[in-house]
């Protein structure tokens, strides 16, 4: 059966076929490390991974490139403000390398937790000035470029088509605009290179054949991306707020210095959405991925949420939503756990399975044809292999699982006796104290009238 995508370019389901056989190039935009990602970025995170697990089911090879933003996204799209790895530095008073390193690892972390595959490579920002510079050196020397005071800007007025990705009307905004584009000629403009403010050292700043500064945002993702993939590879992706500033520039770069659109398929994720007000009070600014181990939630019930939802649409979070995650995602482990050894996976659910995945990775509808194996009546063997193989396309790692019981060390077992003992006796200090240890192996243990229930933090 075909595997169909949408492309985003196009506006419409394709059916792929990778540019070279049996191989497929894939190019994720990775995150800029200036803080934490919150559960919205790791959306983005669990499509891609889901895109890539269905291609590898279909038997492709994956090389699976994704970057990390380390320099040079402004907080401003439209290249003003401040540089949001140097403004983190600031604000913790760590150095912008250390940013860097600490949220990239704290990232990492939160892919590992979410069951999500490592990339083929993963690449940074500032190990590739030299790419950077060598593109926009082509670029200027083909006259897609000029020069500002404060650094080097691509005219997309060069392009017939500029913004085709998002359906931009270059021209229209450049009449109607009202705002002070500075310098540039066209609104839709951007940064290739920013020299560093005058009279300031940047913590990173390079050597230019134009001044000391460092390269815009955009520029670094085809760099990169032709550099391990490719001027034309099969697939480039990213979350929906991409589309209109973002790939359209990538694109752009691309086809003055290459003459490609870059990628053959252009994907998107929609957004998580997040009620920032609720959110606020449990967990500050933002909910990240620890928030939810904190409340005892385990990261791949995270994961089963996302897979509820098509990923071209939006869905709102809810911890109700959650909630139901966590009890689908325990009826799928006990059942599994219950079913002993697998035998042969049902050549007919995986069939009705990967028909769902090929259109456009409907993950809704594969769910609903697992649930339906799970309460059908298939051999307890067949029921167990058909979800271990078809796991591997959701990567809810049923198969790992075992129950609490089979799970708490001795250690942790001995302390919440104890603990229990002590509560008993009344002597809260000790069962505080207790609490404390239970909680230094990663468990946590909630009170209640009928007695203490001990339960994993992490996943
Ligand atoms: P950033 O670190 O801001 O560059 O974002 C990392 C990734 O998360 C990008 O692919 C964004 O498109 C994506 N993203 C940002 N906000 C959300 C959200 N609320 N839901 C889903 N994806 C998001
Ligand atoms: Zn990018």
């Amino acid at each position: 059966m075909d595997l169909q995508l949408y492309d985003s370019y196009r506006r419409r389901l394709c059916r792929f076929a990778p540019l070279r056989e049996g191989e497929v190039g894939m190019y994720a935009c990775g995150p800029t490390v200036y803080d934490y990602a919150h559960i919205g970025n790791l959306r983005t995170y669990i499509f891609e991974d889901v895109l890539r697990r269905t291609l590898e089911f279909r038997n492709y090879r994956v090389r699976h490139v994704v970057n990390i933003t380390d320099v040079g996204h402004l907080t401003s799209d439209a290249d003003t403000g401040e540089d949001k790895i140097e403004q983190g530095a600031r604000r913790t008073g760590k150095s912008a390398w250390e940013i860097a390193r600490l949220y990239t690892r704290a990232f990492k972390d939160d892919l590992r937790r979410l069951n999500i595959l490592q990339p083929t490579i993963w690449c940074r920002a500032s190990d590739h000035i030299a790419e950077q510079i060598s593109d926009i050196v082509e670029i200027e020397r083909r006259g897609f470029a000029y020069l500002t005071s404060d650094g080097v800007y691509f005219d997309t007025s060069k392009l017939q088509n500029y913004g085709h990705l998002a359906r931009l009307d270059a021209a229209g905004l450049a009449a109607g605009t009202r705002v002070d584009t500075g310098e540039k000629k066209h609104p839709t403009d951007f940064a290739l290179w920013k020299f560093s403010p005058p009279g300031r050292v940047r913590q990173m700043e390079w050597d230019s054949p134009w001044g000391v500064g460092f390269p815009g945002w955009h520029i670094e993702c085809s760099a990169m991306a032709v550099k391990y993939l490719g001027a034309k590879f099969d697939i480039h992706c990213g979350g929906k707020d991409h589309i209109p500033v973002h790939h359209c520039n990538e694109i752009a770069q691309s086809e003055a210095r290459h003459g490609t659109t870059l990628a053959n398929f252009w994907m998107h994720g929609y957004f998580l959405e997040i009620d920032r007000a609720r959110m606020s009070k449990s967990s500050g600014e933002f909910l990240r991925l620890e928030a939810l181990v904190e409340r005892g939630y385990d990261p791949l019930a995270y994961r089963y949420l996302c897979l509820t939802a098509h990923y071209r649409s939006d869905l709102k979070f809810t911890w109700e939503s959650l909630d139901s995650a966590v009890a689908a995602l325990d009826r799928l482990r006990a059942a599994a756990h219950s079913w002993g050894d697998p035998g042969r996976a049902d050549a007919a659910t995986v069939a009705d399975f990967s028909r769902q995945m090929s259109r456009d990775l409907n993950t809704p509808r594969a769910l609903a044809v697992l649930w339906g194996m799970v309460k059908g009546d298939l051999p307890l063997s067949a029921k167990k292999a058909t979800l271990l193989h078809l796991d591997a396309v959701l990567g809810l790692d049923v198969g790992r699982w075992r129950p609490l019981q089979d799970r708490i060390p001795g250690e942790v077992a001995a302390l919440a006796a104890q603990r229990a003992r002590a509560r008993a006796e009344r002597r809260w200090a000790d069962a505080d104290r207790l609490r404390s240890a239970i909680e230094s192996h990663g468990f946590a243990i909630d009170d209640s009238a009928t007695g203490s229930k001990l339960r994993c933090r992490r996943g």
